[in-house]
C-alpha cells in the first residue's frame, strides 16, 4: 500500500491524463480504478516500470494527481529486490553507470583565472556520447564569452535514482557533489536537463543555470544569426525534466529567432509537454513501450524535422520516424548546416566519443 499523499479518492475520471500517456493507455481504461486498486495493492513492477516519469499526467490533471510520484515511490519498494531490478534491464543501467562514473569517462579542467571561474560547464552524458566536437565548440564559445569558465564531464547519477536505487544514487551522486567541491565552483551550466533538475534537486547550494539560458543571454556566434532563414518549418519539442522552467522554454525559442528558423509549436508543449519515449529509461525496461510513445510524439506533427533542446529527445524523434536534431546542433556543427540531420552513432561509437570528449577536455589544461 502507498501513503496517503498520492490523492487515490481525488479522482473524477475525466481520463485528461490518458490523452498523452500510452502507457496508460496500454495498462488500463479507468484511472479512477487504477487508482482504487492501489489504495490496496501495491503497483505492480510491470506497470511502474512503464512509467516514464514525464509528469504530463499531473501538468493536465484537474485534482493534480499525479500518477509519476505513485509509480515513483512503487518503484523504489520494487526495487529493494535485485530479482526484481534485473528483469527490467538494470544489468545495462549499472553498466552505463560504471563506466560513466568511471576515470575513463570523466574528467574536469578548472581555471585560476577569470572573471567567470567559479562557474563551470556541464555537458552531460547524452551529448559527450554524441559529439566530442560539439561539447569542444560549445564549451570554446562559453569560454571566449565567460573567460575563466570551467568544463566538467561527469554523470549525474539519474538512472540509478530513476529505476528507483536510490542507496546507489546516492553513492554515485556523491562523486559529482565531490568533484563540485574540489572545483570550487558555485555555478553549474547544463546542457543536459536530467542534470538540470538532478542538480536543483540534490545540491542546493549550487546556483544551477540552463546553457540555454546562457546562449539567449551571451549571444550565439554571429555567422550562425539568421543562417536558417529560408529553411522550411521545423518542430519544436520540449523535454519534460525541464516542463515547469518557462524561462528556459523562452530562451529557446528566442535562439531559434537569432537562428532565423520558423518553427511550429506542438499541441501539448511547454509545461504540458509529452515524454518523447525515452524518459525512466523506458528503452531498457519497456522498450516496445517506448517505440510506441516515439512513434506518438514524433506523429504529432506534419513537420519533417523535430528540434529539441536535449540529445536523447532528438535521438528519440529519429527513433519515431522524423528527423531528430538537438539545437545546439544548429547553433555549433558546421556539418549539420548542410545535411541538417544528425550523425547516428552506434553504441560502441557513443562510449568512444564519451572517451574522446575527456581527452579533449583534458587537453583544455
Ligand atoms: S486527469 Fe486526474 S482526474 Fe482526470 S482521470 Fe487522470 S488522474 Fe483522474
Ligand atoms: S508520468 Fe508520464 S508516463 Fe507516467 S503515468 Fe504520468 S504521463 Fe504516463
Amino acid at each position: 500500500m502507498l501513503n496517503e499523499t498520492h490523492k487515490f479518492d481525488d479522482c473524477i475520471d475525466c481520463k485528461k491524463c490518458m490523452s498523452g500517456c500510452v502507457m496508460l493507455h496500454d495498462f488500463t481504461t479507468s484511472p479512477k480504478t487504477l487508482l482504487q486498486n492501489f489504495k490496496q495493492n501495491k503497483p505492480s513492477s510491470d506497470i511502474s516500470f512503464s512509467c516514464a516519469t514525464c509528469n504530463y499526467c499531473y501538468s493536465v490533471c484537474p485534482s493534480d494527481i499525479s500518477f509519476k510520484e505513485v509509480f515513483k515511490d512503487a518503484k523504489i519498494e520494487h526495487a529493494k529486490s535485485d530479482k526484481i531490478l534485473k528483469s527490467f534491464g538494470y544489468k545495462s543501467v549499472l553498466f552505463h553507470q560504471k563506466h560513466s562514473f568511471s576515470k575513463m569517462f570523466t574528467a574536469k579542467t578548472k581555471f585560476s583565472i577569470g572573471e567567470y571561474k567559479n562557474m563551470a560547464f556541464m555537458p552531460g552524458c547524452a551529448l559527450s556520447s554524441y559529439s566530442p566536437k560539439l561539447v569542444h565548440d560549445i564549451y570554446s564559445h562559453l569560454h571566449f564569452t565567460m573567460p575563466g569558465i570551467n568544463i566538467l564531464q561527469q554523470c549525474c547519477g539519474q538512472p540509478t535514482r530513476i529505476v528507483g536505487d536510490i542507496n546507489r544514487f546516492t553513492q554515485l551522486y556523491s562523486k559529482l557533489s565531490a568533484d563540485i567541491n574540489t572545483m570550487q565552483i558555485d555555478t553549474v551550466i547544463t546542457a543536459c536537463e536530467n542534470c538540470y533538475v538532478s542538480l536543483k534537486e540534490f545540491s542546493p547550494t549550487i546556483n544551477v543555470v540552463s546553457l540555454y539560458d546562457i546562449l539567449a543571454h551571451v549571444g550565439i556566434p554571429k555567422n550562425k544569426i539568421g543562417v536558417y532563414s529560408t529553411h522550411k518549418n521545423v518542430a519544436l519539442h520540449d523535454p519534460c525534466p525541464t516542463r515547469h522552467e518557462n524561462s528556459l522554454h523562452v530562451s529557446v525559442r528566442k535562439l531559434l529567432d537569432k537562428l532565423g528558423l520558423n518553427y511550429e509549436e506542438f499541441k501539448n508543449n511547454r509545461e504540458k509537454t509529452e515524454c518523447c519515449g525515452s524518459g525512466g529509461m523506458l528503452e531498457l525496461t519497456n522498450p516496445k513501450l517506448a517505440i510506441e510513445q516515439m512513434n506518438s510524439r514524433a506523429n504529432q506533427t506534419s513537420c519533417d524535422t523535430i528540434v529539441s533542446y536535449c540529445q536523447s529527445c532528438a535521438e528519440s524523434m529519429s527513433r519515431g520516424g522524423k528527423n531528430g536534431v538537438h539545437i545546439l546542433d544548429l547553433i555549433f556543427a558546421d556539418n549539420v548546416i548542410e545535411g541538417f540531420s544528425q550523425k547516428k552513432n552506434s553504441v560502441v561509437k557513443k562510449w568512444y566519443n564519451r572517451y574522446k570528449s575527456k581527452k579533449m577536455i583534458e587537453k583544455l589544461c
